[in-house]
Order: structure tokens, then C-alpha cells, then sequence
């Protein structure tokens, strides 16, 4: 699924340029002109990663990257700053509102999206289409497959498509506990109404599927906290 990419910048001729560059890599921008229209686009939908101008009309970049920090709900959008300003000062600033990366205008679009994708590489590495691998499991989320080597072969894991979010997203955050609530804002989504038990529901589809290459071992389950995968298995 294409990552949404909220970009709150007031010139047109800008923001049309990074919206442009950011759908032709795959990416599926929104545009808002101002916060308070980026504050209702939020509401309704939390973007993966939001590029936001400092210099606004109304409430600039930096405060509205702060108000975002401050909120439960939003406190953990990758953010990258726009800014035409280069002052060593202004960066700190910036970095300190709490960006995860700072663009000095003018800058290349390609650079600008380059700089997007390390970004959810380094903050939502389940955004990411890398391969990813624990042991001998595989996950390719490009070509959609899961792989585990048996006996030197290598055998495909069937996964319906919410076992392959959820192994995906363990997968590149392994070695930490992840609650019921934590599993269904990140692998359901954002407000999304469904039950915790769906988590347990799903966990056991899981491994199930992965019981006969005997990868199931890896999910964890942490009583009284949620679910963990580790490399190194207790039982
Ligand atoms: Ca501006």
C-alpha cells in the first residue's frame, strides 16, 4: 500500500512540485495550504509522514510540529521540515520542534524524496519495501511472499493479508513487546474500531501458518503486556 505523505505548504507552485515528484515515486500525497486544514486532514486520516513548510500563514511549521509531538495520537508522525532558512540556529530550532529531518529551500525534488524515504526507512521501517529477514524467515513486500528455509529448501508461507501486516510489522520491530492497543493502531490502523481479541485471533492464524516451518516459535506471547518477536526464543 502506498504511504500517504501530507505536505502543508502555502505556495502553490511548491507543493504541487513535491506532490507531483512524491506520486511519481509511489507515494500518495495530500495537500493542505495552511495547519488548521492539515490539523482536519489529520483528524480524519493520520498521514505516514507529513513535509511541513515552516513559513505559514497563522500558526507556523515549527509550532504546529510541536503541537503534533504533544499529542498522543500524532506524536509519532515522521516529520520533515521545509525551510528557507539555512541558519545553523534555525536548524537546531527545528530539530528541537521535534523534525525528524530539516530541507533548506531551494532544494532538488528528487533530494526531498530521497530524504522521505529514509526517513520511514528509519521511523516506520514496515512502511519500507525492503526484504526483510529473521532467521530463517523471509518477508519480500514487494513481490507480497513469505519465505522460510527447511532443510536447505526453501519453502513459501501462505499468509492472509492481515497476517502479512502483522508479520511485517514484527518483523521490523523485533525484540520488543507490542500491546493489543500498540498492534491495531499500526497494523489495523488509525481509527479503526475492532476489538483486542481480534489481535489474539490473528496472532493464532499467524502461527499456525508458520507452524510447519517451525517459525511460530518466534511470536511470543508476553502475559498480561502483548506480543514480541524475537530471534532467540525462550521456548
Ligand atoms: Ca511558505
Amino acid at each position: 500500500m502506498a504511504s500517504s505523505i501530507l505536505i502543508v505548504e502555502d505556495e502553490p507552485s511548491i507543493a504541487e512540485l513535491i506532490a507531483v515528484n512524491l506520486s511519481h515515486a509511489g507515494f500518495l500525497p495530500v495537500r493542505a495550504f495552511q495547519t488548521e486544514q492539515a490539523s482536519q486532514l489529520i483528524k480524519e486520516v493520520l498521514p505516514d509522514l507529513v513535509i511541513l513548510d515552516w513559513m505559514l500563514p497563522g500558526q507556523s511549521g515549527v509550532q504546529f510540529a510541536k503541537q503534533l509531538r504533544s499529542h498522543e495520537r500524532t506524536k509519532d508522525i515522521p516529520i520533515i521540515l521545509l525551510t528557507a532558512r539555512s541558519d545553523e540556529m534555525d536548524k537546531i530550532a527545528g530539530l528541537e520542534a521535534g523534525a525528524d529531518d530539516y530541507v533548506t529551500k531551494p532544494f532538488s525534488p528528487k533530494e526531498l524524496v530521497a530524504r522521505v524515504r529514509a526517513v520511514l526507512r528509519r521511523r516506520s521501517p514496515q512502511l519500507a519495501d525492503d526484504l526483510v529477514q529473521i532467521n530463517q524467515l523471509k518477508l519480500d513486500p514487494v513481490s507480497h511472499r513469505v519465505m522460510a528455509t527447511q532443510d536447505g529448501i526453501e519453502v513459501s508461507i501462505d499468509l492472509g493479508p492481515t497476517e502479512f501486516k502483522l508479520l511485517h510489522f514484527l518483523m521490523t520491530h523485533p525484540e520488543r513487546v507490542h500491546s493489543r492497543s500498540q498492534l491495531l493502531d499500526k497494523v489495523w490502523g488509525d481509527h479503526v474500531f475492532v476489538e483486542e481479541r481480534t489481535v489474539d485471533v490473528h496472532i493464532k492464524r499467524l502461527r499456525a501458518a508458520l507452524a510447519p516451518t517451525n517459525c511460530h516459535s518466534f511470536i511470543e506471547t508476553v502475559r498480561g503486556s502483548g506480543y514480541r518477536l524475537s530471534k532467540s526464543p525462550v521456548s
